[in-house]
């Protein structure tokens, strides 16, 4: 098994891909774990949009193209900021910024091609053209994008993570709606530090 960065602690495929960026975005501590097309490939792989075949397929064929592989990297990633800034705008209960619509209507004219209708045990549902291409996880993720702008009843439920040194996207899945943290070990614990030094060092916030 690869030793990988990615957490999918989003509850959902697209704030998965947003959360590919570590730490907070525009800080010091901000790192970009898509670094290459072959980080991609992992990713899409542990998220389950590829499998092992279509992984080594897609590897080959991007060595045997690295300009395209390079292309669809730099393409993805413009794709994810979009996406990071969507849905910290509606975390935020801002206004989605047109451009940033216009960005994500590009990605949908672009991967839909690949949409297809499937039959499944209950019925049908949206599936994708297995056609190997080097884009081929742009279009899951895009979709995933527009089922989560579309759905009023989720769209409540997105959060930004609390810290300031942070910027995951999660869906909060509490009773209460009380999640504030990504990750209650990592960022919810260095918070909890942070207040417990502040309050026996004086400083003002508890
Ligand atoms: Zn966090």
């Amino acid at each position: 098994m690869d030793n990988t960065p990615f957490e999918f602690i989003g509850g959902s495929l697209c704030l998965d891909f947003a959360n590919t960026v570590g730490g907070a975005r525009n800080q010091a501590n901000a790192t970009d774990q898509l670094t290459s097309y072959t980080d991609l490939l992992h990713w899409s792989r542990e998220a389950g949009l590829i499998g092992d075949t279509a992984f080594n397929h897609l590897q080959t064929k991007a060595l045997n193209d690295v300009s395209r592989a390079n292309d669809v990297l730099a393409e993805v990633k413009t794709l994810r900021e979009a996406i990071y800034r969507i849905f910290s705008d509606i975390a935020r209960g801002n206004t989605v910024d047109d451009t940033l619509l216009l960005d994500l209507n590009k990605a949908i004219g672009q991967s839909f091609h690949h949409a297809r209708i499937v039959r499944t045990p209950d019925g049908y549902a949206w599936g994708w053209k297995q056609d190997m291409s080097l884009d081929t996880m742009e279009a899951p993720i895009v979709r995933s994008a527009a089922d989560l702008l579309t759905a009023p009843s989720t769209l409540s439920r997105i959060r930004e993570c609390a810290s300031d040194h942070c910027t995951w996207l999660f869906l909060d899945e509490t009773k209460n709606r009380s999640r504030r943290w990504c990750n209650m070990r990592t960022c919810g614990n260095a918070s909890k530090v942070h207040r417990y030094r502040a309050r026996h060092t004086g400083n003002a916030e508890v």
